[in-house]
Order: C-alpha cells, then sequence, then structure tokens
C-alpha cells in the first residue's frame, strides 16, 4: 500500500509539474463594443473569462489601468505567478505595428494614435505582451483550432461594423510589409461610389459594413431595422429584407471573387456579427464566386462559416504569444 502511494504521489507530481511548465496565456480582445480577457492553458482553452463594455471607460488610459487590474486579477483567481504565465496576447481593432508593438488608430475607438501599447503593459504587468489586430487574430484561431483547421490555404473575414481579413497561408499569417495586409473592407469595388470611412470611397465596406446594410434597409423598407430583424424579416419570406441580403451577397461574392482569383486559397471562412446573417447572402455569395471567378479555382475554394464565435479573438492572442516565443 505505501508503495501505491508514493506512486501516485510521484504521478501528481509529475502532473503538476507538467501544467507548471505548460504554462497559461492571457488573451485580450479589445472591440468597439468588448473589452474580453481571458485566462488560457497550453492547449488553448479558456479557463476563465471578463468580458466589460468598452463604452464604459471614459479614456484610453482608464481601459489601459482596468486591463492590468483585471489581469493581475485572473492571476490571483486562479494563484498563479508570473512565472506560470508564458505571455499577453492582445487583439485591437485597427493598424498595429506588431513588431515595435504600437496601436497606429483604432478608427471605431478615439483616442488611440501612436500608443506604444506593449511596453506600457509589460512595465506595469512584468510580462512578455504582443499586440495584433483583431482580424488577424481570428483567423489565426480559426486556422489553427476552428472552421479552417487542416486547410493548408484560408482567408478568414470578420464581418461587422467593420470588414477586415486575415490571410494563413501554410500556417503563417501573411503580414504585408506593414502588417497591414487583409484590409479587404477597403478593396475598391467601383470608380465611384459611397464614401467610406477610411477616407476613399466605393470600398466594399462602404456597401456591406453594418451601418451601410442598416441604412440600405432603411431605403428599401422605409423604416430603421436592426441587422437581426432584417434577417428575421427574410425568413419570414419577406422580398424587400431577401433583396437587401441579396444585394450583401452579390458585392462580397465580387470581392471574394477577387480575391479567389488572386489567392487560389483552400477555404474562406466567414466570422462576425453577418455570418448570424440570413442564409440568403451565403447563396447569392456562392453563385456570385461561382459566376465570377475562374473554374479552377471557384472549384477548389471551400466557402465556411467561423466556428469559434466570440472566443477567436483571445484564443488567437494566446496563439500569437506561442508563436511570437517560437
Ligand atoms: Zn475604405
Amino acid at each position: 500500500l505505501k508503495a501505491k502511494n508514493s506512486l501516485a504521489i510521484k504521478a501528481a507530481f509529475v502532473y503538476n509539474k507538467q501544467i507548471m511548465k505548460s504554462g497559461f496565456f492571457i488573451g485580450i480582445d479589445l472591440g468597439g463594443t468588448n473589452l474580453k480577457l481571458a485566462l488560457i492553458d497550453a492547449k488553448f482553452r479558456i479557463k476563465q473569462r471578463r468580458l466589460f463594455n468598452t463604452r464604459g471607460f471614459p479614456d484610453k488610459s482608464s481601459l489601459i489601468r482596468n486591463i492590468v487590474l483585471e489581469v493581475r486579477q485572473l492571476m490571483k483567481d486562479n494563484r498563479l505567478t508570473r512565472k506560470d504565465i508564458l505571455g499577453v496576447g492582445m487583439g485591437l481593432p485597427g493598424p498595429v505595428d506588431y513588431e515595435r508593438g504600437i496601436v497606429h488608430f483604432l478608427p471605431n475607438i478615439p483616442g488611440w494614435e501612436e500608443v506604444s501599447l506593449k511596453s506600457i503593459l509589460e512595465k506595469r504587468l512584468g510580462l512578455p505582451v504582443v499586440l495584433d489586430n483583431d482580424a488577424k487574430l481570428m483567423s489565426l484561431a480559426e486556422y489553427t483550432l476552428g472552421a479552417a483547421r487542416g486547410a493548408r490555404s484560408a482567408v478568414c473575414l470578420t464581418l461587422g461594423t467593420g470588414v477586415g481579413a486575415g490571410l494563413v497561408f501554410d500556417g503563417r499569417l501573411y503580414r504585408g510589409a506593414g502588417n497591414v495586409s487583409g484590409e479587404i473592407g477597403h478593396l475598391p469595388l467601383n470608380e465611384d461610389g459611397p464614401r467610406c470611412n477610411c477616407g476613399g470611397w466605393a470600398c466594399l465596406e462602404a456597401y456591406i459594413g453594418n451601418r451601410s446594410i442598416e441604412s440600405r434597409a432603411r431605403t428599401i423598407l422605409g423604416k430603421n431595422i436592426s441587422l437581426e430583424e432584417l434577417s428575421r424579416l427574410a425568413s419570414r419570406g419577406n422580398r424587400l429584407a431577401l433583396q437587401v441580403w441579396s444585394e450583401v451577397g452579390s458585392r462580397l461574392g465580387l470581392a471574394l471573387a477577387a480575391v479567389v482569383n488572386l489567392l487560389n486559397p483552400d477555404c474562406i471562412v466567414i466570422g462576425g456579427g453577418i455570418a448570424k446573417a440570413h442564409r440568403r447572402l451565403f447563396e447569392r455569395l456562392k453563385e456570385v464566386i461561382a459566376q465570377r471567378a475562374m473554374s479552377v479555382p471557384a472549384g477548389q475554394v471551400k466557402i465556411f462559416k467561423a466556428k469559434l464565435a466570440s472566443d477567436a479573438g483571445m484564443i488567437g492572442a494566446a496563439i500569437l504569444v506561442k508563436e511570437a516565443q517560437r
């Protein structure tokens, strides 16, 4: 019995040591609406999460102060010390200088211009911090654990107020010259057209960003209507609501036909709030890809809906920490 006990104790010790050795990540996802933080284990499973309304913070410094407090709280709640944390990863809704850890600006959160967020957080937390654009992190998560798992090349889209994408080829994020690849929302669709938030015009986002869809729906249906309600109306067979989703699908399909011809990806993953839209959008977008992209790449591309929902950003942030330490 004694020998058995000591074996069990030994096994428990080895097990604990493995947990200690594998460590944890902190994943943070800052969006225009929500600030999300999570403690994530070495297998990218979320252990504990915290959620805040981004608009609840009057300014940048109170938001940063809250992030620092909440990271410490997550560690305290789980009796972890700095040694147990492999690093902190954070996604932001705008262009980020990945190499230097600087946030250039956030179109939907005022007051963030050229912020050296990596060094601010590292100083206050005493932990390694990596930052990246949220669409890139969502793509990394969907590629590693979600809808694009097993694919070689994937283009992952986030459709919401902003329209962005991340490109993953052979297991690596494609960042471009200055880490601003994937801005599919600003792919020009026409020579002339509506103004866009980026300062340009006739961009994809100016047609299929949430606000543009709402305004189109207002014009066609003659009243203010939320996107959820627009999908419900479409489900009940409302012709005008179906028309709006069909138009969104056509525009997105055109942009994706260009992506398919240029990159010949294995798959395209569609995430963000619009992924929950009425199926007419997806039917139309597949039709347009089939009609407008070249037959070989159009026949090879698979279109998936994102799988990891609103956790993708935090999980991708953890994956990024691991990648950065390789
Ligand atoms: Zn634009």
